[in-house]
């Protein structure tokens, strides 16, 4: 099947809202590792998908995926030891207190889910999120979700908070104080809300800020305004689909990293390394205002494939150290990629952590005009010539971000610097030119 067929087919047969990366899209046919291999037999370097957590097509994933769907499949109405040993081994991982969970199969029904409860122990509507967050595409979901439409259609329930971006947000890094600033900026939205008349049911937190960078905020400030949240009767939900499972270096969670303890925990995405399996982790009194109302049934939600699969997950990650490889291979992806700034002032910031990392590309170093989309998908499709698979985030499209499975190791984040060396080496921006 040529690709050019395929794409036609394609377009005919899905809906149009289903989009392709690349301006050539890529079709991809095999992966192993950290490897993709498309149908013309080209290899690249995966340096985006953290879906596939512990690498492509894992050989204890795919056993254990094979094995239990060889010997049973169904849901979660009968007894069935994968799921509660999966559940007993991911809240060994949360903080005390955080001892109950309920399984799903996407990140948005894990957050949706989340809403619902926090909304029910609480007894308030109010949510509040960030500018330009993601959190799912069910429709109390997508309306938390400000990436996805116009500030005007904004729920009167929901209060948005700016990203604490320091390198080109409010609030900057030089600033004497930066997290007491932030958190000064975040009690007038808070204010903002209560004053329209909504009490606060929770924060929605996602501690990576992803589709804002990633971010690294104030630890000071995550933490006063959880304390806010809290003072004002609101729940903190954090969102741990992207942030979570190591991504972010040495801790297992991202919400670690700020020292907070959250009342609700979502993860999805790489819980399967491709599988769908998503989860929510809450305090007991939480899960019981809910039994109290209602019934929750998910048909997929745990079913034992599913947890056949996440439990492999964890082992793999276990037993090859995966958690520590975040923190190093990450630290040295960290040093290798300031180098390479240090030598094209197009890359204006860095920020990231773990196997996490965005480059905020610059026209200007002085002005910080960020590149415009068509720029980045142009560099994009040079970086994907030169063999590496890169993703673009940012308030303007103008992050290039790197986020590959957590089996990275510090010759592929060689690779992934050279490429992006050779890429920028000849590349110049063509928007905001004058013609
Ligand atoms: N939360 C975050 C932070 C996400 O990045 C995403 C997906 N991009 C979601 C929630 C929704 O997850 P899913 O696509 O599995 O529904």
């Amino acid at each position: 099947m040529k690709t050019g067929d395929l794409m036609a087919r394609r377009q005919r047969a899905l809906a149009p809202f289903h989009y392709h990366m690349f301006e050539r899209p890529l079709h991809i046919v095999r992966g192993e590792g950290v490897w993709l291999w498309d149908a013309d037999g080209r290899k690249y370097l995966d340096c985006y998908n953290n879906v596939p957590s512990v690498g492509h097509a894992h050989p204890r994933i795919v056993a254990a995926m094979s094995t239990q769907a060889a010997q049973l499949n169904t849901h979660t109405r009968y007894l069935h030891e994968g799921i509660v040993t999966l559940a007993e081994r991911l809240l060994a991982r949360l903080p005390d207190g955080i001892d109950t969970s309920a399984f799903v199969c996407t990140g948005s029904e894990a957050n949706d889910l989340a809403l619902q409860m926090a909304r029910l122990f609480t007894g308030a509507e109010g949510v509040v999120v960030y500018d330009g967050a993601y959190h799912g595409n069910t429709a109390l979901t997508l309306a938390a979700s400000p990436s996805e439409y116009p500030p005007a259609e904004r729920p009167e329930w929901l209060a948005v908070l700016e990203a604490p971006n320091l390198y080109r947000g409010a609030v900057l890094r030089d600033d004497p104080a930066p997290g007491q600033a932030l958190l000064a900026r975040a009690v007038a939205a808070l204010d903002a809300l209560e004053a329209r008349g909504q009490r606060i049911g929770c924060l929605l937190l996602d501690c990576a800020w992803d589709s804002n960078g990633p971010l690294l905020a104030p630890v000071d400030y995550v933490q006063g305004l959880c304390a806010e949240i809290r003072a004002r009767g609101g729940l903190i939900v954090c969102d741990e689909v992207q942030a979570g499972y190591c991504r972010m270096g040495a801790q297992w969670w991202g919400f670690q990293r700020y020292g907070i303890t959250p009342d609700i925990v979502t993860c999805g995405k790489p819980m399967g390394a491709g599988h769908p399996v998503a989860a929510v982790f809450m305090r007991r009194d939480i899960a019981e205002r809910m039994a109290a109302h209602q019934v929750y049934f998910n048909t997929f939600g745990g079913n034992p494939v599913s947890a056949a699969v996440a439990n492999a997950v964890i082992d793999v990650i276990e037993d090859e150290g995966l958690m520590d490889n975040s923190a190093r291979t990450g630290a040295y992806f960290l040093a290798a990629l300031q180098e390479l700034q240090a030598r094209h002032p197009v890359i204006g910031d860095i920020q990231g952590v773990g196997l996490f990392h965005g480059l905020d590309m610059v026209r200007d170093a002085g002005t910080k005009a960020p590149f415009g989309r068509a720029d980045m998908a142009r560099l994009g499709n040079l970086i994907a010539q030169e063999g590496v698979i890169t993703g673009t985030s940012g308030r303007h499209g103008q992050t290039l971000k790197l986020r590959p499975p957590l089996v990275f190791a510090p010759h592929d984040a060689d690779l992934a610097v050279q490429a992006i060396d050779r890429a920028l080496a000849s590349f110049s921006p063509q928007e905001g030119r004058r013609a």
